[in-house]
């Protein structure tokens, strides 16, 4: 039977419901990840995903999203993709019907259009308002922005056979055409069904080049369990990348048994686990330590 995971307390709880339904009406682990990020992208109250996240410096959302297969390693991305929804199922588009791995901006959303799906502002009354108050007031508003967690990385496993997945909008009024590492295959998610699955979420830079999650993929491949191998990770990041500490950088993993784990460099990190359709349940993490 399936185990889904989803991060974050808010905006994972919208993922894992719409997930698990998904799962109870027989649909695969691959469907119900895309129903959960979908369900979390079209939710105007979550402001680092979809509808009315916070924008770009330009005032314009940029979107990220990733899918990847343990079965044969197949991937798909969109990055820095504007106006259509939902991301998570234009990504696995790429991956089921073109022959790339990533399409990027205004050529993502050409494709995403000719696939089917209409253009649309994403831009919500309160995300206008929000972007407005940092114009006035950049530095204020921006931090407040690198507290708030509405990215959504998905794990899922049914019978060994491992899916991960991402959405996000990254981080509020960043540069345009920034890139996290949400859609970057071995940073923001892996999955191989030889050893797991694996995702992150929170500073985007630095997962990136700890190359996060193919990283924990492969300590569990050394043998470590889910959450030594996240572990492990999280204390290479702080050795190697010493900025890491100063802001959330989030590892998880879900072995092919189902079991799972997660690590942070800072903050409290909740995890929504859901197992053969069962009611979805929260754990916490912090810090070794902290
Ligand atoms: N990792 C994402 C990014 O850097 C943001 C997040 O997960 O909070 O774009």
């Amino acid at each position: 039977m399936a185990t889904i995971l989803a991060t974050w307390e808010e905006p994972g709880k919208v993922a894992i419901h719409a997930a698990r339904q998904t799962v109870l009406n027989g649909g695969s682990v691959l469907d119900s990840l895309e129903a959960g990020l979908t369900a979390a992208e079209d939710d105007p109250n979550l402001v680092a995903i979809g509808r009315g996240s916070l924008p770009n410096s330009d005032g314009e959302i940029e979107l990220d999203a990733s899918v990847m297969l343990g079965s044969g390693l197949e991937a798909g991305a969109v990055c820095a993709l504007r106006g259509v929804l939902p991301a998570i199922r234009v990504a696995r588009w790429v991956m089921e019907r073109t022959e790339h791995v990533m399409l990027t901006g205004d050529q993502a959303r050409r494709f995403a259009i000719e696939q089917g799906l209409r253009p649309q502002n994403l831009m919500t009354a309160e995300s206008i308002r929000r972007y407005e108050e940092w114009l006035r007031s950049p530095e204020s508003v921006a931090e407040y922005a690198h507290s708030v967690h509405d990215t959504v990385t998905m794990l899922g496993e049914d019978g060994g056979r491992m899916v991960a997945a991402s959405s996000t909008s990254g981080w509020a009024y960043k540069k345009p055409g920034r890139v996290g590492d949400s859609p970057i295959v071995g940073a923001g998610i892996y999955a191989d069904d030889e050893h797991g699955a694996a995702g992150a979420t929170g500073w985007g830079e630095q997962l990136w080049r700890a190359c996060a999650s193919f990283r924990t993929v492969q300590a569990m491949g050394r043998g470590l369990s889910p959450q030594e191998a996240c572990e492990e990770t999280v204390a290479y990041m702080q050795r190697r990348l010493p900025g890491s500490r100063e802001l959330p950088c989030v590892v998880l993993a879900l072995g092919k048994d189902g079991s799972f784990g997660a690590a942070t460099t800072k903050g409290e990190f909740h995890l929504w686990v859901c197992r053969d359709g069962g009611g979805p349940q929260v754990h916490a993490y912090r810090p070794k330590g902290g």
